[in-house]
């Protein structure tokens, strides 16, 4: 069964041919971020408006590279949500025309369960026992979910303000590195020392929820205390390369301890071993690192998404199709978005 992916929630384009939910025929991504660097975040309006011009063409290309013809798909699996609403309604309308035109099945794909099916294409997917917990960790998104199966994975807990993707980009962009923050910051890091500077953990009443926004806080106090001035934009801070690398270090490491830690008390609290991570920070190597570590001693396993798969991708949804159509999912043209 050859199953077409669509993925346009927020700045990548993505479409994907999969076979049987498991073998990428093809993939084509085109991504707005160069659009979106001088504004240090995604602007919705942007993106929504590349994702018009490319992806007929991205159709186009997936084609010719894959050596198939539309005609044969036998499924459309596009992402309804969550994400951003001007790109998702691009998608949604593109799959519901080919659905319509070839007459073959739609179904419709949460953005984050699809990050989390991510680590089922990689090599280790047989390894993998349900239940699992499931943390998904992006620029919009910081969540972990109790997923017994595809169907209906239970939300635990999510952040209670920036997302540990965003939170990254914006301390990057206060001590003016770059955007997007997260490998600038990993890169950095990489010659700090993680406990040279110490910023406090946030508590959150739900033990399994996230809070980020306070260490962002704390960094920006550690550098006003030290008489660095910090414009809205930071434009003129110049801070020692030293210093910089040691808050990265120390900045990052809070955040990963506290996905990691939270991670493991799901795990106790819902009795599993096994936890599945994706999104677009799990490509970073110290998360990796220390997650291991962390899991080993509590005889936890860890699987994380392909490196490749990390970051929005429409094979992540198309392979969540095909499952969702297994357990018998179909929608209509009806079908609709959902922002969050
Ligand atoms: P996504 O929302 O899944 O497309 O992922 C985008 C987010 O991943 C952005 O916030 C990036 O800063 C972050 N990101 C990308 N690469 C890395 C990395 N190497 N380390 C940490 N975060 C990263
Ligand atoms: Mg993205």
């Amino acid at each position: 069964m050859n199953i077409l992916g669509i993925e346009t929630s927020c700045d990548e384009t993505s479409l994907s041919l999969i076979k049987d939910g498991e073998k990428i025929l093809n993939q084509q991504t085109s991504s707005s971020l160069r659009y979106h660097r001088k504004y240090g975040g995604v602007v919705p309006e942007i993106a929504s408006r590349m994702h018009l011009e490319v992806i007929g063409f991205l159709f186009e290309v997936l084609w010719k590279q894959s050596g198939l013809t539309p005609k044969d798909i036998n499924l459309v699996a596009v992402t309804t949500g969550p994400g951003l609403l001007g790109s998702l309604l691009v998608g949604v309308c593109f799959a519901k025309a080919i659905s319509y035109a070839l007459d073959v099945s739609l179904v419709g794909v949460n953005h984050l369960h699809g990050h989390l099916y991510a680590v089922f294409l990689g090599e280790e997917r047989k390894k993998i026992k349900f239940p699992f917990i499931g943390l998904v960790v992006s620029g919009g998104h910081t969540c972990l979910f109790y997923v017994r199966d595809f169907l209906e994975p239970y939300l635990l807990g999510s952040t209670l303000d920036d997302a540990c993707g965003e939170v990254l980009d914006k301390v990057a962009r206060v001590l003016n590195l770059g955007y997007p923050g997260g490998p600038i910051i990993e890169r950095l890091a990489r010659k700090g020392n993680p406990k040279g500077i110490h910023f406090n953990p946030i508590k959150t009443k739900n033990p399994l929820d996230f809070s980020f926004s306070g260490v962002k806080t704390a960094v920006l106090y550690y550098l006003k205390q030290r008489g660095y001035k910090i414009d809205s934009l930071s434009k003129s801070i110049k801070v020692p390369l030293g210093l910089i690398r040691d808050i990265c270090a120390s900045f990052q490491e809070v955040v990963f301890d506290s996905l990691i830690e939270k991670s493991l008390l799901a795990c106790k609290l819902k009795k599993v071993d096994t936890v599945v991570v994706g999104g677009g920070v799990a490509i970073n190597n110290r998360l990796r690192e220390k997650f291991f570590i962390s899991a080993k001693k509590e005889k936890i396993k860890v699987y994380f998404s392909p490196p490749q798969l990390c970051l929005d991708n429409a094979s992540m949804i198309a392979g969540l199709g095909y499952i969702l159509f297994k357990f018998g999912k179909r929608d209509s043209f009806t079908l609709k978005i959902h922002t969050d």
